[in-house]
C-alpha cells in the first residue's frame, strides 16, 4: 500500500487564505502533497464556494471541507468531506491556551451537540504543540499545518497507509494507520 502525504486543513482567498484555490493546489503539489483539503472558514464562504471546489482540477486528490464555528464558545472543527466518509477535528486547542482537561471537556460537549469528532489537532498553523499529544484526549491526534499563507505551507502533515481514495484515507486515519510529520524537527 502506498504511503500519501497530505494536509487536511487550509484556507484560500474565500476566506483568510493569501492563494487562491488552484494556487493552494500549486503549493502543496509542489512540495510532492498527495491529497489536500480546502477548508474555508464556515462564516466567510461565499454561496459559490462549494461550487467552485467542484471545478477545481488538481493532481493531487482534493478534499472538499470547512472550518465550523462551533456553537456554544469559541472553538472550531474541521470538517473533511470524503465520499461517503467525513472527517471532524477538534482544531488547533493551542491557540485557545485550553489546558488537557479543558481540551476533553469540549470534546465531551462537541461530541453531545452533535458533531462525531475524530481528530484532535497537535499543531497550530503547523507547529507541533506536545501538550495535545496525550492519550488522555479520547482522539486520534493528527498534525496540519491549517495553511493561510508562507510560511505555513508544508510545515505538517499527516502520512497515510492507503489507496488513493477520499474513504480510503479517512478511514486509515480513524483506523490509526498513518503517522504525523513536520518539516523541522519537533521541539
Ligand atoms: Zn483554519
Amino acid at each position: 500500500m502506498a504511503i500519501l502525504r497530505g494536509n487536511l486543513h487550509a484556507h484560500t482567498t474565500f476566506s483568510d487564505g493569501l492563494r487562491s484555490p488552484s494556487a493552494l493546489i500549486e503549493e502543496y503539489q509542489a512540495l510532492g502533497y498527495d491529497f489536500l483539503a480546502i477548508t474555508d472558514h464556515e462564516n466567510w464562504i461565499p454561496t459559490e464556494y462549494w461550487h467552485s471546489l467542484d471545478h477545481l482540477s488538481a493532481r493531487l486528490l482534493l478534499f472538499q471541507g470547512v472550518e465550523l464555528n462551533y456553537d456554544g464558545f469559541e472553538q472550531h472543527v474541521g470538517k473533511v468531506i470524503g465520499d461517503r466518509e467525513t472527517l471532524y477535528v477538534l482544531n488547533h486547542p493551542a491557540r485557545y491556551k485550553l489546558t488537557v482537561p479543558q481540551t476533553v471537556s469540549r470534546v465531551h460537549a462537541i461530541r453531545r451537540g452533535g458533531l462525531p469528532l475524530d481528530a484532535v489537532e497537535v499543531t497550530d498553523t503547523g507547529l507541533y504543540r506536545p501538550l495535545y499529544d496525550s492519550d488522555e484526549i479520547p482522539l486520534i491526534r493528527i498534525a496540519t499545518d491549517d495553511a493561510h499563507r508562507p510560511p505555513h505551507f508544508g510545515r505538517a502533515w499527516v502520512e497515510v497507509e492507503a489507496r488513493r481514495d477520499r474513504d480510503a484515507i479517512i478511514r486509515a486515519i480513524r483506523g490509526g494507520d498513518f503517522r504525523i510529520g513536520f518539516a523541522t524537527a519537533k521541539p
